[in-house]
């Protein structure tokens, strides 16, 4: 028995009306901002996000799904949202379309992870990014989408956490102030945090070892550093965040696992996820687009783990209505099956959730099957209901039924 790839999940159909819920108030959230769907292709060229995400990122140097094609190329299976969208923008020239740019998207993303809870091979994101905008009001917007969608899924709990990781110039002095923080116990880290004190000393504060983590708390503080530019940037943003009523912590740990990042980085976290307990995650990429080839475009965007959100709802026991199905249709011999075939598919027509009878079932077995699907509705037809041109329609919820005239049971179902 060929088993499902490890770190991966089914969607059942059963549980499918979650995922949709999900999906509509993300689209719902996105589109009252004015972003507009893109989207990318699943797999894009290595270098991609070698570029894009940054090659010092945990992504890239050990989580990416990476194959030779047929061809010899070497491609990648997006690990995030944000490369192929910069990527897109670029190569189709959007930039001298209306700005700023906005848009969203709703994809799966593959990462070569351990998998446990919250932490998938394959999970699914709904990102935003909007570019061309180095105004405060661009990062609060953003934040502020991000808001309204987590509370649109109404989950409890969930607390933002924001800070500044500054420019290249200001993140410069940082870097040497924090190399000179972990010096003394560079020895006790782990062998990741030892190559990042070289390369990106920055990327240790977000090292998930407990023995690294335990030096973090005392580091230096980024925003000791900023520059004024960075500063006022910050200040910006805390009083829009303020004046549109988003609650939110200053937090100098975050610095976000890729490397593309420059000035705000945010999160959303919920006490209801353990150990992996960001559900939402973003910031501003003021470089991404220039390294990616394209003219200089000040960007800032997120990302939100579905799976993570969905935990998160289930934990709670949000509530999450499915669209229930309208009526039966029961046929009791041959001709009045296909008689309620026919029904059916008129009542179709008219935008009803309809069924009947596909397995030669006795009536009896039809009134147990649209219990079961939690039909209010079934209309029987027989040898006489037939004749008549009317159906026996009964109520489930309780014993007492009614005839109805076939032309009029879209009305009267709609009645109910
Ligand atoms: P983490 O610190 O949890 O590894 P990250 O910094 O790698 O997260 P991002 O790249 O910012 O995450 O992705 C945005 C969001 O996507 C995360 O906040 C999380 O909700 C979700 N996410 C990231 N990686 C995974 C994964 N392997 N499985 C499930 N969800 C994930
Ligand atoms: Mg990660």
């Amino acid at each position: 028995m060929i088993q499902i790839p490890k770190g991966t999940k089914d969607v059942l159909p059963a549980r499918a009306y979650l995922w949709q819920t999900v999906e509509r108030e993300a689209r719902e959230s996105a589109e009252k901002y004015g972003f507009k769907e893109i989207r990318t292709p699943v797999f894009e060229h290595t270098e991609l996000f070698a570029r894009g995400v940054g090659d010092t990122s945990d992504i890239v140097t050990k989580e990416m799904y990476t194959f030779s094609d047929k061809g010899g190329r070497s491609m990648t299976l997006r690990p995030e949202g944000t490369a192929g969208v910069a990527r897109s923008f670029i190569e189709n020239g959007l930039a001298g379309g209306v700005m700023p740019f906005k848009s969203y998207y709703l994809i799966s993303a593959f990462r070569y992870e351990r998998p446990q809870a919250g932490r998938l091979r394959e999970f699914h994101q709904f990102g935003a990014e909007l570019y061309g905008s180095g105004e405060p009001a661009a990062d609060a917007e953003i934040i502020a989408l991000a808001h309204r969608f987590l509370r649109a899924t109404k989950i409890s709990g969930v607390e933002l956490r924001i800070n500044s990781i500054g420019c290249k110039h200001c993140r410069e002095k940082y870097a040497e102030a924090l190399r000179a923080y972990f010096a003394p116990h560079i020895g006790e880290m782990c062998e990741d945090c030892r190559s990042r004190y070289e390369k990106n000393p920055l990327r240790m504060l977000d090292c998930k070892e407990e023995g690294c983590k335990k030096y973090t708390s005392a580091a230096p503080s980024m925003l000791d550093y900023l520059c004024d530019g960075c500063r006022t940037h910050f200040e910006g943003v805390k009083e829009l965040l303020s004046a549109l009523g988003i609650a939110y912590t200053v937090d100098p740990r975050i610095v976000r696992g890729l490397d593309y990042y420059s000035r705000t980085v945010f999160e959303f976290v919920s006490d209801a996820l353990g150990a992996q307990s960001t559900v939402l995650a973003g910031g501003r990429y003021d470089t991404l687009i220039e390294q990616l080839g394209g003219k200089p475009t000040p960007a800032v965007g997120f990302a939100a783990g579905l799976e993570r959100l969905l935990m998160i709802m289930e934990a709670q026991e949000i509530p999450v209505a499915e669209r229930l199905p309208d009526c039966y249709i029961a046929g009791m011999d041959a001709a009045s099956r296909v008689k309620a075939q026919l029904i059916a598919e008129e009542l179709r027509e008219q935008g009803l959730v309809v069924e009947c009878d596909l397995l030669d079932r006795s009536l009896k077995a039809q009134f147990k099957y649209a219990d079961k699907l939690g039909f209010p509705l079934v209309a029987v037809i027989g040898e006489s209901e037939l004749a008549a041109g009317e159906a026996e329609v009964k109520d489930m919820s309780r014993s007492a039924s009614e005839r109805v005239k076939f032309a009029d049971l879209a009305n009267y179902i709609r009645g109910r």
